[in-house]
C-alpha cells in the first residue's frame, strides 16, 4: 500500500523537482530578490554509501541524504528522491527494480523501497521505533533491518508480501548493520562486551537453528560484513586507534587489511562486484579494488546541486537602552503551601512576592542566588547560592530573615527540593547524582548515582521516595531518547520507570515536571508543552494517561499544599490553575523592572555632559578588526559606550580618561559563538569570559529564563559579564538528548514554541539533530520572518532552506555517523564547496572534537593560569588538574594529531576559498574563555595568519550575529567592545591568553577586578 507523503508536496518548491522527475539534475524557479544562488558540481561525497546494481550497470548512491543513480563506470549522477528525506545506505532488490534505504521523513527512521527510475516511493516500516541499514535478501522476498523496538539494536526481517515483520536476534547488546549470506544467513555486527564483532545467524524455515556464530573478532568500529558470491570470503570495514581499514577474511587465513595506510573507508557495507573485486566507498570517493591485493581504481562521480538561498536580513538588536525595561528572566518560581505567595529567582536574587502584591528582594548580595524551595510548613525556603563561592544550598528562615548555609559542598549544588517532613533536601550535583542532605545535621547521602541531567526531584508523600524526569533511551547505541518519570526508592528497592505517554516526553528535565501532589494523588508535567496531570496509585505509578489543563506553553508547576491547584510560568505571566476544573484561577504578573548600566552619559545631580565619560586609548599596536595589518601609536577615542574616533595619536586627543596601551595591542573585544551558560558556575561565570579578553557570547540551547536572568544582570550591572546573544530551548523531534530539549511532533506545540521565541525576541534559534527536514524548513521560514537566523548541526539541506549556520564540524548526528566529517576527521569537497558557496556559517568546534586534549597534552601550563586557579569552580579546577596528571603516550599523542589536523585543514579550506567561520567552543565541555583561544589556536596551526583567525571571532561573527553595524570591528560608532593584549595576537595567536584589560560598553576592566568579586 502506498501511503501518502505529509509535506512532500511542500517540501522544496522553490529547490528542485519533486520525488519522481528525474529526467534533469535540478531546476530553480525565479530567485527571490536578495537570494544567494548557489551551484556546485560535487566529485566527492563525505560519508557516501554506493551500491551497484545486481546487472552491474548501476550504482545508487546516499550523497547529501539524496538518493542518486549514476552509471557503473562513473559519469553523472542523477536525484531519484527528493532532499528532505535523509535517504541513507542503499540496498538492492536482487531483480535491480527497486532499491531499500533507511530514510528520516517524519521523527523516526524507517524502511523506505523505491523503483530505481524514482517512482515507486513508499515506506515500508512504520512506527515509534528507528528502523536501519536494510539488506535486500537474495531471493527478493525479504528486508532485513536493524531496529531498537526491543530495547536494544537487534536484527529484525520484514517479509514484504505480507508485511510481516520477525525478530532475528535477541542479545542486550546491539546487533545491527545486517548482511545477507546466501539465502538462509545473516551476518551482522554485535556490540556485546565479551567478544564484539560480527556473527552470522540462520534465518531458514521457523525449526531450524538459530545459533549465533562469531564470524570475525573486531577491535574497532565494525561495520556491515559482506561475502564474495560464494561466500568463502568477507568483507567489512573497521575503524580504530584514527585508523581505517577495509578487512578481508577467510575462513583459512583469517583477517587481513588490504585498504592504503593512511586510505579513510567510509563506515557501510562494501560489495563484491566479482570473486575478485570489491566496491566501497573511501576518501571521498566510489572505488573498487582488487582483493588480493593492488591499486584501488575510482569511479568518477559528477552531481551537480543548484539552489537558491531565500534572502533574509537578520534584525538589528537595540543595544542603547535606557530606562526602566520588565525583568523578563523569571526563574524557577515555586507557589507557597498555603498559596499566598511565591517565590523565584531574578537578576541575581531571591524574590518573594505575595499574590496580588509586589515582589519583595529577599537576598541583596553579589553572589547568584537560584532554584528556590518551599518547605511543607511554608517557613523556610531551601535555594542555591554561591555565596561561599560554589553553589551551595541555604536555607532561608521567612520569619527571622536568617540565612543558614546547609551544603558545604566544592561542586555546585542546585535544584533543591524539600521533603514534605522538612527533615531532608534533595538536590542534585554536577555528575549527574541525585544527593539528599540532612536539614539538622547537613550531613549528605547519595539517593541516585549519575543520571543525565535529571530534572528536579518531587518526594513521595511518604518521604520513600523521589520522582524526576529522566532520560530514557531506546538503545545505548545512540544516545537519545524521550524523558520519562523515574521513580528512586529511598529505601532500597529497585529504580521503577513510568511512562505515562509512551514515547512522549514527561517534562523537559530541568523545572518541567513531574510534581508528585502533595496529598499524593496525582502528579503533574509539561508534555507536549502543555501542563498536564493524571492520577497515580500510592507508589507513583500512572492510573491513566495525562490530560493537557494549559492551553498554552507551561513551565516549573508547583502545587499547593491542597493539592488543587498548581502555579506555573507562561511568557510573562505566572497562573494558578484549579486542577479539577483547568480553570485559571489567577494571573500574575511579576512587576519588576531593571535598568541598564550604560556608562553615564550625564553628570549626576547637573544633568550636564560628562566629562568622565570620554575615554581615550593610547594604542601602541591597534587592529580594528577588518584590516589586513596592524596600525601603530593609535589613539581610541570612547565616547560612552561607543567609539568616537580612532586617529593617529597626537597629544590634543588624550582627554578624558586617558588609558595608556602604548606597549600592548588593542583589538576588538573577542565573540564567543557557541557557549552554553550554566548557572552552575555561579557568579563567576561572566567574568570568566572578560578575563579571556570574550566580551560577547552566544548561547545557542538554554533554558529562556536562565539565560535572560543572566543577560538582565549583565545589562544592568547586577553582576560582571560579556554581552549575551542568545536563543532559548533547541526545537528537537520527538527524541531528545539534553535537558531543556523541546521534543516536537506533528501536534500544534510547534506553532506555540515558534511563538514563545517571539514573544521573547530571541536572537536566533537553534534546531537540533532529530528534527526532520521539513520542520527544519518551516522553522526556518518563521523564524527568518521574525528576524532570527537559524543554526543546527545539520549541513544538507538546511543549507537550502536558509538556514543560517552550522554548528560543529562533527557534532552528533542521527545517522550515527556524520555527513560533515568522516571518522578520521575528514571532510571533503560536498562539505567544503557548499559551505564556501552559501556562505553559510560553520562554527567548527574542534577543540570537543581532539582539539583542546590535544593542546592540553603538548602543553598543559594554562591549569597553573590563575584566572584558572581563580575563578572556576574548585572541584572543576581540580578535575582538569587530574585529567592533565599522567603523560600521554607517543601513540596517543599522535593519534590525537592525526584526528585534530584534517580538521585544521578543512578550516583553512574554508577561509581560503571564501566561506565564514565563526569560532566557538561549546563550553563548558572545556573551560569557558580559554577554550576559544585554544579553539584559535587550532585555526592558526591549520595554516591561516593571525587577521584570518581574529576575524572568526570577531567580525564574521558579528555580522553572523546580525550584529555588524555595532560589533565586532573597532570604528567609530561601534560598541566600545575591546581588548588590551600585553603581546601581539597578529603575529602570535598565542599572545590572546596575554589579556591585560578589557572594555565592554565602554567600561574598563582591568585583571584584578577580573579576578575577585
Ligand atoms: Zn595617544
Ligand atoms: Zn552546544
Amino acid at each position: 500500500m502506498r501511503k501518502s507523503l505529509p509535506g512532500i508536496a511542500q517540501a522544496a518548491p522553490c529547490v528542485l523537482a519533486a520525488t519522481a522527475l528525474v529526467a534533469f539534475a535540478f531546476s530553480i524557479n525565479a530567485q527571490p530578490p536578495g537570494g544567494r544562488a548557489v551551484h556546485v558540481t560535487l566529485h566527492e561525497g563525505t560519508n557516501m554509501a554506493a551500491a551497484l546494481s545486481p546487472d552491474g550497470r548501476t550504482l545508487a548512491i546516499d550523497l547529501l541524504g539524496t538518493l542518486w543513480t549514476m552509471p557503473a563506470a562513473g559519469g553523472v549522477a542523477k536525484p531519484i528522491t527528493d532532499i528532505s528525506m535523509d535517504a541513507r545506505q542503499p540496498s538492492w532488490s536482487p531483480d535491480g527494480t527497486h532499491l531499500a534505504f533507511q530514510a528520516y521523513r517524519s521523527t523516526t527512521w524507517q524502511i523506505w523501497t523505491i523503483k530505481s527510475d524514482g517512482t515507486d516511493l513508499r515506506p515500508v516500516t512504520s512506527g515509534p521505533y528507528d528502523d536501519r541499514e536494510p539488506a535486500w535478501s537474495p531471493d527478493g522476498r525479504r528486508i532485513a533491518f536493524s531496529s531498537d523496538r526491543s530495547g536494544s539494536y537487534d536484527v529484525w526481517l520484514l517479509t514484504l508480501a505480507t508485511g510481516d515483520i520477525k525478530q532475528i536476534t535477541s542479545a542486550a547488546s546491539n546487533e545491527f548493520y545486517p548482511s545477507w549470506k546466501g539465502e538462509s544467513e545473516i551476518a551482522f555486527v554485535s556490540d556485546r562486551r565479551e567478544k564484539p564483532g560480527i556473527y552470522t545467524i540462520a534465518v531458514g524455515p521457523p525449526a531450524s537453528t538459530s545459533a549465533e556464530r562469531l564470524v570475525a573478532a573486531s577491535d574497532g568500529a565494525t561495520a556491515a560484513a559482506a561475502f564474495s558470491p560464494d561466500g568463502s570470503m568477507m568483507a567489512f570495514n573497521v575503524i580504530a586507534g584514527g585508523r581505517s581499514r577495509l578487512m578481508v577474511n577467510t575462513a583459512s587465513t583469517g583477517s587481513r587489511n588490504i585498504a592504503d595506510p593512511d586510505e579513510d573507508v567510509f563506515p557501510f557495507r562494501p560489495q563484491w562486484v566479482s570473486p575478485s573485486e570489491v566496491l566501497y566507498t573511501a576518501d571521498g570517493k566510489i572505488k573498487r579494488r582488487p582483493v588480493a591485493g593492488g591499486a584501488a581504481r575510482v569511479i568518477e562521480l559528477t552531481a551537480d546541486i543548484s539552489f537558491t538561498r531565500p534572502p533574509f536580513t537578520p534584525k538589528r538588536r537595540a543595544f542603547d537602552r535606557s530606562g526602566p525595561q520588565p525583568v523578563r528572566g523569571i526563574m524557577h518560581p515555586v507557589v507557597s503551601p498555603d498559596g499566598t505567595r511565591v517565590a523565584f529567582a531574578a537578576l541575581g536574587d531571591l524574590w518573594l512576592m505575595p499574590i496580588g502584591g509586589a515582589a519583595q528582594q529577599l537576598t541583596h548580595d553579589a553572589s547568584l542566588e537560584t532554584d528556590p524551595a518551599w518547605s511543607a510548613d511554608g517557613k523556610s525556603l531551601a535555594y542555591s547560592s554561591d555565596r561561599d563561592g560554589v553553589m551551595n544550598i541555604w536555607v532561608r528562615d521567612l520569619q527571622s530573615g536568617a540565612d543558614r548555609q546547609l551544603t558545604r559542598l566544592t561542586a555546585a549544588a542546585m535544584q533543591a527540593s524539600w521533603s514534605p517532613d522538612g527533615s531532608r533536601v534533595a538536590f542534585s550535583d554536577p555528575e549527574g547524582q541525585i544527593q539528599i542532605v540532612d536539614v539538622k545535621s547537613g550531613a549528605v547521602s547519595r539517593a541516585h548515582e549519575h543520571l543525565n541531567e535529571a530534572g528536579r526531584a518531587s518526594w513521595s508523600p511518604d518521604g520513600r521516595a523521589l520522582v524526576v524526569s529522566s532520560l530514557k533511551v531506546y538503545s545505548t547505541r545512540f544516545r537519545e531518547g524521550t524523558n520519562q518519570v523515574l521513580r528512586i526508592s529511598l529505601d532500597g528497592q529497585p529504580d521503577r520507570w513510568f511512562e505515562p505517554m509512551p514515547h512522549k516526553s514527561i517534562g523537559m528535565r530541568e523545572d518541567y515536571g513531574p510534581v508528585w501532589s502533595p496529598d499524593g494523588t496525582q502528579m503533574a508535567a509539561i508534555a507536549d508543552g502543555l501542563l498536564t496531570v493524571w492520577p497515580v496509585a500510592r507508589d507513583g505509578a500512572p492510573q491513566r494517561p495525562p490530560r493537557a489543563i494549559s492551553t498554552e506553553l507551561a513551565g516549573s508547576p508547583t502545587w499547593t499544599g491542597d493539592s488543587r491547584r498548581i502555579l506555573y510560568q507562561s511568557g510573562d505571566r505566572l497562573k494558578i490553575v484549579d486542577v479539577p476544573s483547568a480553570r485559571i484561577v489567577q494571573e500574575i504578573d511579576p512587576h519588576l523592572t531593571w535598568t541598564p548600566s550604560s556608562p553615564t552619559y550625564l553628570l549626576p545631580g547637573t544633568g550636564g555632559p560628562n566629562p568622565l565619560r570620554t575615554k581615550t586609548i593610547h594604542a601602541g599596536r591597534f587592529w580594528n578588526g577588518r584590516a589586513d595589518t596592524v596600525q601603530t601609536d593609535v589613539d581610541v577615542i570612547v565616547d560612552g559606550n561607543r567609539v568616537k574616533s580612532i586617529e593617529a595619536h597626537r597629544d590634543t586627543l588624550h582627554a578624558g580618561t586617558v588609558i595608556d596601551a602604548s606597549h600592548e595591542t588593542v583589538i576588538p573585544g573577542l565573540i564567543e559563538i557557541h557557549t552554553h551558560l550554566s548557572k552552575a558556575y555561579g557568579e563567576a561565570l561572566g567574568r570568566e569570559f572578560l578575563a579571556w579578553g570574550i566580551t560577547t557570547v552566544r548561547n545557542p540551547a538554554t533554558n529562556t529564563y536562565e539565560t535572560l536572568e543572566s543577560r538582565e544582570a549583565y545589562e544592568s550591572g547586577v553582576r560582571v559579564g560579556p554581552r549575551l546573544f542568545t536563543t532559548g530551548e533547541p526545537f528537537d523531534g520527538t527524541r531528545i538528548y539534553y535537558a531543556g530539549g523541546t521534543s516536537l511532533d506533528d501536534t500544534g506545540q510547534l506553532a506555540r514554541v515558534l511563538g514563545h521565541a517571539k514573544d521573547f525576541g530571541f536572537d536566533f534559534v537553534k534546531t537540533y539533530v532529530r528534527l526532520p527536514d521539513l520542520m527544519q524548513k518551516r522553522i526556518v521560514e518563521e523564524a527568518h520572518r521574525m528576524g532570527m537566523p537559524v543554526t543546527s548541526h545539520e549541513l544538507y539541506p538546511a543549507v537550502v532552506y536558509g538556514a543560517d549556520g552550522v554548528e560543529h564540524i562533527r557534532g552528533t548526528s542521527r545517522r550515527g555517523y556524520s555527513p560533515k566529517i568522516s571518522n578520521l576527521s575528514r571532510s571533503y569537497r560536498d562539505v567544503i564547496d557548499l559551505l564556501i558557496a552559501s556562505k553559510m556559517t560553520l562554527t567548527p568546534t574542534i577543540g570537543i572534537q581532539g582539539g583542546f586534549r590535544l593542546q592540553t597534552m603538548r602543553d598543559a601550563s594554562w591549569i597553573d593560569d590563575p584566572r584558572i586557579q581563580k575563578l572556576y569552580p574548585v572541584s572543576i579546577a581540580q578535575r582538569w588538574r587530574d585529567q592533565t596528571r599522567t603523560a600521554p603516550s607517543a601513540a596517543a599523542m599522535d593519534e590525537a594529531a592525526r584526528l585534530v589536523a584534517p580538521q585544521e585543514r578543512t578550516v583553512h579550506q574554508i577561509v581560503k576559498g571564501g566561506g565564514r567561520v565563526t569560532a566557538g567552543t561549546d563550553a563548558p565541555i572545556n573551560p569557558y574563555g580559554l577554550s576559544l583561544l585554544m579553539e584559535l589556536e587550532n585555526y592558526a596551526s591549520g595554516g591561516l595568519t593571525p587577521v584570518e583567525v581574529l576575524r572568526t571571532a570577531t567580525t564574521v561573527s558579528a555580522e553572523a550575529m546580525g550584529a555588524g553595524a555595532d560589533l565586532g570591528s573597532l570604528e567609530p560608532g561601534k560598541l566600545a567592545d575591546l581588548v588590551i593584549i600585553d603581546g601581539n595576537p597578529l603575529t602570535n595567536i598565542r599572545d590572546l591568553r596575554r589579556v591585560k584589560r578589557v572594555m565592554k560598553d565602554g567600561r574598563l576592566y582591568d585583571m584584578d577586578s577580573l579576578l575577585h568579586r
